[in-house]
């Protein structure tokens, strides 16, 4: 979202935006440095374009934590803007292009030390993705302190959006063509306890279903401990808010979720949600291999993963990141650990994936098209979601269009009935 929104504001004044590199005269790069990982890919696209000669603007994560310092390893880099900073990106490009015209090098630090922006539904937005889902930012920053997390020193406390300027943005999206709705922030089940002093989540999520016209609405990075029984009430008794939550709840051993600054009651919650959303999709993701998790410590968290049955797993190994209070934390667990009780958790979570799919099989399930490809000996494929899939990280429906059928479009919904599956997808027909 932030990325289309600065390209969104240079668009609006009359700035030519391209996604082919060689054409450009600046390249933007929106960076993130959330775990290793990040870092490393968001280096990697930097590495090339500077390899490549290109005049770098760098926005996002990097540039709020790395500021001046990046100059020194990316001396192509004109300028650096923070994740607060995006309102100032016009001026930044206007000052880097005369300067260039000029001959003249550009060092730009425009970085906020505490971010206190956030995009509202009046800041121009260039949808860059394809396909009929949007993401809308509810909020920005975090009030939690995760030992692991450097995002609240990246992004700052939680700055909630209103809920007018939310169903604003949402009914524009709808206007635009835009089927599914998908709420994301740091922290969604905080939602409002900054502007209106309570969690809103329930009330956003009730005035979205009922005024926005979205046919789906998706809940995204729910906190554990502050899922309420109103908040599930609400996507349960409304039919255009799917039947999902993503709940990252990062691990199962008390010790662990203690020395993460995290809510040890993990089950409750989990046992929460299935008495409310009995036929509701669960996504949740862990930490393997924080500071001091003993093989005991892995094997709580390997029995609650397989018990719990969850539809969707995401497994990370934890990374170290300077600036987080665990990164001083003794007994760090050795990489190849990590590694190895990574990939048991994740065999363990296709075994349960691959069940939990074969129980659709049979099943009739509303499915959102996304696009079409073209298979072997140009067999046509329609690809979609149902609402188990948030768009970009789950599975996928797959249906096969028969000759005398008519081709099912992107954009549109479909009832389908699965035939079969794999761990990941499931293939369909009309
Ligand atoms: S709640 Fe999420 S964003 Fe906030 S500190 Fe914890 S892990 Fe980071």
């Amino acid at each position: 979202m932030d990325t289309e929104n600065i390209v969104g504001i240079l668009h609006a004044a009359g700035y030519p935006i391209t996604a082919d590199q060689s054409k450009a005269d600046i390249s933007l790069v929106n960076t993130c440095t959330f775990i290793e990982g990040s870092t490393h890919e968001s280096k990697e696209v930097l590495d090339e374009l500077s390899n490549n000669g290109k005049n770098l603007i760098i926005a996002g994560c990097m540039a709020q934590r790395f500021k001046g310092e990046l100059f020194k390893q990316y001396p192509q880099a004109q300028a650096v803007v923070g994740t607060g900073n995006i309102k100032d990106i016009l001026n930044v490009v206007k000052t880097v292009t005369l300067n260039l015209n000029s001959g003249i090098e550009s060092k730009i630090v425009k970085v906020d030390d505490i971010p206190m922006a956030v995009a509202d539904s009046k800041v121009p937005r260039l949808n860059t993705q394809m396909g009929p889902s949007a993401y809308i930012k509810i909020a920005e920053g975090c009030d939690h302190r995760c030992t692991f997390c450097i995002i609240p020193y990246l992004r700052g406390d939680m700055k909630s959006r209103t809920i007018e300027d939310i169903l604003d943005e949402a009914k524009l999206h709808v206007q635009n063509g835009i089927q599914e709705l998908v709420l994301v922030s740091q922290d969604s089940t905080a939602y409002g306890t900054d502007i209106y002093k309570k969690k809103a989540l329930a009330e956003l999520l009730e005035m979205l279903a009922d005024k926005s016209g979205a046919k789906w609405l998706r809940l995204m990075y729910a906190y554990p401990q502050q899922l309420t029984e109103e908040m599930l009430d609400v996507i349960r008794e409304k039919k255009n808010i799917v039947n999902y939550i993503d709940i990252p709840l990062q691990h199962a051993s008390k010790k662990i979720l203690k020395a993460m600054h995290r809510p040890s009651t993990v089950r409750d919650t989990v046992e929460l949600i299935r008495k409310k959303l009995s036929d509701g999709a669960i996504r949740t993701t862990f930490i393997v291999g924080f500071p001091g998790e003993t093989d005991s410590d892995f094997d709580e968290l390997y029995d609650f993963v397989k018990e719990s049955s969850f539809d969707r797993v995401g497994v990370f190994t934890y990374s170290k990141e300077k600036g987080t209070q665990a990164y001083d934390y003794e007994n760090q667990v050795p990489e190849d650990v990590k590694l190895k009780r990574k990939e048991r958790l994740m065999l363990l979570q296709q075994k349960i994936s691959f069940n939990k799919n074969k129980s659709y099989i049979g099943k009739k399930l509303d499915m959102l098209v996304e696009h079409l490809e073209h298979h072997e000996n140009n067999a046509l494929k329609v690809v979609g979601r149902s609402f188990r899939d948030a768009p970009e990280i789950d599975g996928q429906l797959y249906l096969n269009v028969k000759d005398n059928q008519k081709t099912p479009q992107p954009g549109s919904f479909i009832n389908v009935k699965v035939i079969s599956c794999n761990e990941y997808d499931l293939y369909c027909t009309l």
